[in-house]
Formats: C-alpha cells, structure tokens, sequence
C-alpha cells in the first residue's frame, strides 16, 4: 500500500537558507517544472476521483442513519465517489428533509425509516451496511439494533459514551456475524497514511515526540453543537469529539498504544457551554518505544488540527492534519524544508469503500470495534488523570 503511495509523491521544496527561513517556493512535479496553484477556498474539495466506478452490481447498499450536518454535507455526497458503496436509505425523524434528500440522492421513497420503524430494515434486501451518524450518545443503540437487523455498521467517532456500550455494540455485531467498523477516516486520507509510513519507516530518524493539537470553538447557536454540550448525548466534551483525534494521530503515528497517561483540564468558570462537559484537556502519553506524547483538546479556541513528529533527523508538521481537505505536510530537516504534495483523494469514499471490501472479502476491517473501544477506553483514563492528579498506568 505503501509503495503506491509513494509512487504519488511529489516533491514542492521549500528552500531555506539558515537563518532567514523561507525564501523561495518552487513546486517540481515529476515530468518537468510545474508550478502548481494553491487551492483557494473556494475551490476547496477533494480532487475529483479520475478511475471510472465499478459497475452498481458491485456495490454493497448503504443507509444513513441520522441526516445531520456531518451526514449532508460531506458523507451523502461522497457516495458519488464511491466504487463499492452506494446509497440506498435514509433513517430520520424529519420526513420532509428525508424525502428532499432521498430525491436528491435518487433513493427509492420506499426506503425512508424512521427511528420507530428502523428495525424493520432487517427486511430490506437492498440494505448491506447502516451508517450511524448520531449524536454520540446514540451510537450504541442504533449500532446494536443495525446489527440485529443482521446488518453490517459503520460507526462515527466516538464509537459510543462508555466502555460497556463499546463491548455491547462488538458483541452484537459478533452475534449477528456481522462486521462493525468505526469511522476514522483519517486513517483512510492520503496525507496522514503518508505521515505514518515516514515516521514508522525510520526516514525521521528514531522517534523521540509527538505533539497533536486540536481545538475549535464550539457554537451553542449552531444546532450541530447543542448537543455536543449535553453530556448524556455527548459522552464528554471536546476530548469525545476532537481531542479524540489527537489521541488517534499519537497512536497511529507510532503504531503503539500508551502505557502511561497523565492529564490536566481546565473550564472557564460560568461559561454556560462548559456546565456537563469540558473546554480543555491537555494530556502526555508515554509508548512502549520511549515516545512522548503531548496533546491538547479544546471547545474554546479557533480551529486546530495540527501533528507533529519528532524523529532524530527530521521533523515531519502536518497541518492541517486532520481536516476534509487540503492538508499539507512539511519535512523539516536542518538545512532544509520539504513539503510532500500528496494526491488529495475523498477520504470518506475511501473509509466506506474500505469496509464494502472488508464485506466483500469477509476480512476485519482496519478500524474495527476493539479501536473504537480502545479509544473510549483511554479517553476515560484521561479524564481520571486529569481528575485525580495522577499518572495512570494503562
Ligand atoms: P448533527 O447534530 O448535525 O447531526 C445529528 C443528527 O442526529 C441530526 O440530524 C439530528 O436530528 C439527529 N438526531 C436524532 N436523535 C437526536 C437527538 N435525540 N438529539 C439530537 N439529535 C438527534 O451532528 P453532526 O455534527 O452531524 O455529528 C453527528 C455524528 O457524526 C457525531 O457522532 C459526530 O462525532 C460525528 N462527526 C464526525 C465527523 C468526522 O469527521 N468523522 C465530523 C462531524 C461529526
């Protein structure tokens, strides 16, 4: 996998004369000298997928649980994108929006479900995979009511509140002999496969830290957000919904899991937001191999979403690392910086593909239950170290 990876690499180097930093931009693609445009914003979007779909006979049905902000506006569209999945259902509580959607995405009226007759999908023939993409705190039903309607889930992220919903929602699927993934979908994007593979090669020299910082403001006017203050819908605060990306890229990074964790947090006190869940959380984890890593988590400063690798020769920043689009990650060398341009692809198409293929060849997909688990797992020893003052041993 690596190598084909590789093999869409191309070099932008960033010249850098000591001391005065950047100078010169010069982008070299491998035939000739092409200088390439930054992307504007406007224009932001994955790079259209060029290698023509498979024949619709060859997709597995997929319905979508929950027509949210996350579910419109990036997951239904990359159906499109899709080789192995196509979209088939819709589950919501909003009938109109439902069916204003199914007709955009030319989905049969009759597959419309709602939350009450959503069991009901176990006779739906053209339904192989149900997307859960509820509020967090509903993720463990509708994952272990999909399963026992004998079908296939992928989850987002986090996989669900506590640790017990976790190991319900595996031994649900593992009941019903069905696969249950949950949706990382960064370790599904080119820029960070890309980053893993440097720093697990030994081409950043041994591997002495890892910084992971995410943060955003969260909105109490944006509906998206309001239940992300609501501890019960939420499960925990920015640590549940972005800090959880840190914690992902310092594990997918070394390929390790961490034996200690020590944490601190912090609410501004009388922020209406933060009365069920928290504004920060800063954490370090110490991996097997000697790595330290320092993450942050927060609901209460501007968009973040930043990694960076510490190796003996090279330090590798990517930033942003763990947006939709539009990533861009440096090597920083002593004498030299060296930005690698990645083939951007649709990183959702690529996770919902991955899992029609794991169906299709009935393997374990790459992020399964047990990843989400573990992340549920060491997200609530966060929290104790943080509450305690103690190190923990995982
Ligand atoms: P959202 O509020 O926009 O969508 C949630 C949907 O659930 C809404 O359509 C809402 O009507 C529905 N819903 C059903 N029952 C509900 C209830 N009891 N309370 C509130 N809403 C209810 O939220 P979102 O931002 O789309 O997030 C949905 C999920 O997707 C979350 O688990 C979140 O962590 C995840 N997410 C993942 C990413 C990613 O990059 N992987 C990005 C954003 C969100």
């Amino acid at each position: 996998m690596f190598d084909s990876l590789k093999s869409e690499l191309t070099r932008r180097t960033l010249l850098y004369k000591a001391g005065f930093g950047l100078i010169t931009v010069s982008t070299f693609g491998t035939i000739g000298t092409i200088l390439k445009p930054t992307r504007t914003l406007a224009q932001a979007g994955p790079a259209p997928t060029k290698e023509p779909s498979l024949p619709p006979e060859k997709k597995l049905g997929w319905a979508v649980v929950g027509l949210g902000k996350f579910a419109t506006e990036q997951i239904m569209p990359s159906f499109g994108e899709c080789k192995r999945s196509k979209l088939v259902a819709l589950v919501s509580g909003d009938r109109t929006k439902a069916e204003r959607l199914a007709q955009q995405y030319g989905v049969n009226q009759k597959n419309i479900y709602n939350y009450q007759n959503y069991d009901t999908i176990r006779d739906n023939p053209e339904v192989d995979v149900i997307y859960i993409i509820l509020p967090n705190g509903l993720h463990a039903e509708y994952s272990i009511r999909g399963a026992q309607a004998g079908k296939h889930i992928m989850c987002e992220k986090p996989m669900a509140n506590t640790v017990e919903e976790c190991q319900a929602m595996i031994a649900a699927a593992k009941k019903s002999d069905r696969k249950l993934m949950i949706a990382y979908r960064a370790q599904y994007e080119p820029y960070n496969l890309a980053a893993i593979e440097l720093a697990q090669s030994g081409k950043l020299g041994k591997l002495k830290a890892i910084t992971s910082d995410h943060g955003r403001n969260l909105d109490p006017k944006d509906p998206a957000d309001r239940w992300r203050a609501n501890k019960k819908l939420a499960g925990g605060g920015s640590l549940y919904d972005i800090g959880i990306y840190s914690l992902q890229a310092a594990r997918y990074i070394t390929g390790e899991e961490p034996q200690e964790i020590s944490a601190m947090s912090y609410s501004t006190p009388g922020d209406p937001r933060f009365r069920e869940v928290e504004e920060n959380v800063n954490f370090v984890l110490r991996f097997p191999s000697g790595v330290l890593a320092n993450c942050t988590s927060s609901y209460g400063y501007s968009d973040t979403k930043r990694l960076q690798v510490f190796g003996s020769d090279a330090v590798l920043e990517l930033d942003p690392a763990t947006d939709y689009y539009q990533h861009r990650l440096i090597i920083k060398r002593k004498n030299s910086n060296e930005e690698q341009n990645i083939q951007e692809k649709n990183q959702f198409a690529l996770e919902m593909d991955h899992l029609s293929e794991s169906i299709m060849a009935n393997k374990q997909p790459k992020t399964p239950g047990e990843e989400g688990l573990q992340d549920v797992r060491l997200m609530q020893l966060i929290y104790e170290a943080a509450r305690t003052g103690k190190t923990i041993k995982v």
